[in-house]
């Protein structure tokens, strides 16, 4: 026999209204539940900068370390995805003290950060990786990515081993590919591509990252020479970035006149040591920026800038300094090329 129900119309009028006061009190205590978990979410994340206010929109935050000479990197993508791209110089060939120890990690702790979700080797210099150390057993690192190049070098075989006995796992990086970190970004590898890794100079295998967010685009190089930046020139306009990592420090072996053609970025970030003994910043290279008339931000002169992208413009926020402004190029025809 069928069962009898009730057409809904038949329901008494005061047990409707008690149904339509539950249900409402029920999504009430949702929301309320949802949007507390969101404002705690967002205040946490912000909280130890102070630069982004409780509860407001996402953005990527791209932050050019002071770790003297050497490179690092941090980034907070939208959806709290947290990228190291390098750790700057341990104590040694490079530096008088430890960047990872005296820099990243506190900068880390800081922001709050107990995980590291991917951590970038752009290629096997200490300047670029002798820091990491420090972050192991400090941090949690969910992959290493490493162009994995073989080079013969001690310091970077037990920075491997020691990655390995904590069970990090290890990506091959190779371009062209794409990075999947997150929704609201594209991640491209521009650079190391296969064939170019074996008996080549180091800094020629670092991997070149073009990072999209909305209309920003920041191009992170490593060190790469000349002889890269020519062969990623066949991007041509599809280099055009908002922010340049300038590659290998201020040195003439990069920031070469066709590849900064190409970019013409609005802001160029260069990480050295004040001093240094390369004597980096190289004259000409100063100059060549200038010439462009692009503004240079040296983390030797006013410490680790703070960029914050909301897709449409970035704030930047340098340590010594005041703040500014800067907008991605409008959508101008790119140059014609010869
Ligand atoms: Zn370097």
């Amino acid at each position: 026999m069928k069962e009898f129900r009730k057409p809904v119309a038949m329901v008494p009028h005061h047990r409707a209204i008690r149904e339509w006061i539950l249900t409402t009190t029920l999504l009430a205590v949702g929301c309320f539940v949802l949007i507390a978990a969101a404002y705690r979410h967002y205040a946490v994340k912000t909280a130890p900068g102070g630069y982004a206010k409780a509860g407001s929109a996402p953005e990527l935050e791209v932050t050019f370390l002071d770790v003297g000479q050497g490179d690092s990197i941090f980034i907070r993508t939208p959806s709290g995805r947290v990228v190291l791209v390098d750790a700057g110089p341990g104590k040694g060939e490079y530096s008088r003290f430890d960047a990872g120890e005296r820099v990243v990690v506190p900068f880390l702790k800081r922001m709050g950060i107990r995980k590291i979700d991917t951590l970038v080797m752009t290629h096997p210099h200490a300047d670029h990786y002798g820091g990491m150390f420090a972050l192991l057993g400090k941090f949690e690192i969910g992959e290493f990515l490493d162009p994995g190049q073989p080079y013969p070098s001690e310091l970077y075989e037990s920075l491997l081993e020691k990655l390995d006995k904590l069970g990090t796992p290890y990506r091959l990086t190779r371009a062209p590919s794409t990075l999947d970190w997150d929704p609201s970004m594209l991640v491209q590898v521009l650079w190391p591509e296969e064939g170019h890794l074996e008996n080549a100079n180091p800094n020629n295998v670092s991997i070149v990252l073009r990072i999209v967010h909305g209309n920003n685009v920041y191009l992170l190089t490593g060190d790469i020479e000349m002889e890269i930046e020519m062969q990623l020139n066949a991007y041509q306009s599809g280099l055009r970035s908002t922010v340049l990592k300038i590659p290998h420090h201020g040195s003439t072996t990069s920031s070469s006149q066709r590849f900064l053609e190409y970019v013409r970025p609005r802001l160029a970030v260069m990480q050295l040591g004040i001093n240094n003994k390369f004597g980096f910043p190289e004259r000409a290279i100063t100059e060549r920026y200038r010439s462009f008339e692009i503004p240079v931000h040296r983390t030797d002169l006013t410490g680790t800038a703070r960029t914050f992208s909301d897709g449409n413009r970035i704030k930047v926020q340098p340590e010594k300094g005041t703040p500014f402004t800067i907008h991605p190029f409008p959508s101008e025809p790119p140059e014609a090329t010869p």
